[in-house]
């Protein structure tokens, strides 16, 4: 017997998820995220998904920088530490120094590209790291390029393409019924959380199920919107929640966060930052 396949998210399921600080926690309660982001002339990416890691109530957070990015983030987010690469305009070795730092969870893919020193710096880290990770942007971009990778992203990590990451990722569907037979069958089999994002995003669970997000309008349909997600869930699995309850509850409130944005702005005004600072009215109103 398998459990109700289709589900959609709403307040009831997210208050089961939540779980409200406790107030004798400090940041290490929170845990520590390294995020990977970012390349010469992509620092906005980066700097908007470590922001959201921060909103998202993360304890600490190091980012792995170009060089070219050091000062930017310091300046931009005082909250994040930052690790500057050897290289000026990519992230090249990001490997090294893993297992010191004690990271909780680690994040990679906005505005990285898609060099091959990158690629290869992608591949020793899936070789030394096992726990779940959030894979976005030029990370899916390079899982794509070579299936080989793919095998080795950690079990219960979460991918957040888009249908054209997706597309790359997995190949074309013929319809959207046959894109989510799609999408759960790689769940499945890989045991990972794969989500595609749009409108009403369908979290796909390894244990078959299928979750539809209600939250967010097509005033989210702007540059770095996807990065302020990718910043929530690496956040939320910092803090200790599964990648199953990060996933679910960090969708919800990124959506929800992009309707106060849009009820501020309007959806032709708002802008991804916009959606970051929605994001402390979200956690309060949204759930
Ligand atoms: P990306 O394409 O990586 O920047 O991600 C875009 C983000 O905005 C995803 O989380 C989408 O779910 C969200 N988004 C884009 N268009 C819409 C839409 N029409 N309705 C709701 N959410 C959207
Ligand atoms: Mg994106």
């Amino acid at each position: 017997h398998t459990p109700t396949r289709y589900h959609l998210t709403d307040r009831q399921i997210i208050r089961t998820i939540y779980k409200p600080r406790d107030p004798f926690s400090h940041k290490g309660t929170y845990g520590h995220a390294l995020l990977i982001a970012g390349s010469y002339g992509k620092m906005g990416a980066a700097v908007l998904s470590a922001r959201a890691c921060i909103r998202a109530g993360v304890g600490l957070l190091s980012c792995h920088l170009p060089k070219c990015g050091y000062e930017i983030m310091q300046i931009s987010e005082p909250c994040a530490m930052c690790i500057p690469d050897k290289d000026t305009y990519f992230n090249t070795h990001f490997h090294t120094g893993l297992a010191d730092a004690r990271y909780k969870v680690i994040g990679i893919g906005p505005g990285i590209d898609t060099q091959p020193e990158t690629a290869r710096s992608f591949e020793q880290l899936l070789h030394s790291w096992q726990q779940p990770m959030v894979i976005d942007a030029d990370a899916l971009n390079l899982l794509a390029k070579n299936p080989k990778l793919l095998q080795l992203v950690p079990k219960n990590s979460i991918l957040t393409p888009h249908p054209k990451e997706f597309e790359r990722l997995f190949g074309p569907a013929p319809n959207d019924v046959e894109r989510l037979a799609l999408l759960s069958k790689e769940a499945v089999s890989r045991h990972l959380y794969i989500l595609l994002k749009g409108r009403y995003t369908a979290m796909a669970c390894p244990d078959g199920s299928i979750y539809f997000n209600p939250t967010g309008n097509p005033g989210m349909a702007t540059g770095g919107s996807g990065d302020v997600l990718t910043g929530i869930l690496t956040g939320l699995l910092a803090q200790g929640y599964t990648s199953k309850e990060a996933l679910i509850l960090g969708v919800w409130l990124h959506g929800y966060a992009g309707d106060i944005a849009a009820a501020e702005h309007s959806q032709e005004a708002m802008t991804a930052g916009d959606i970051i600072t929605g994001l402390g009215q979200a956690f309060k109103e949204g759930i």
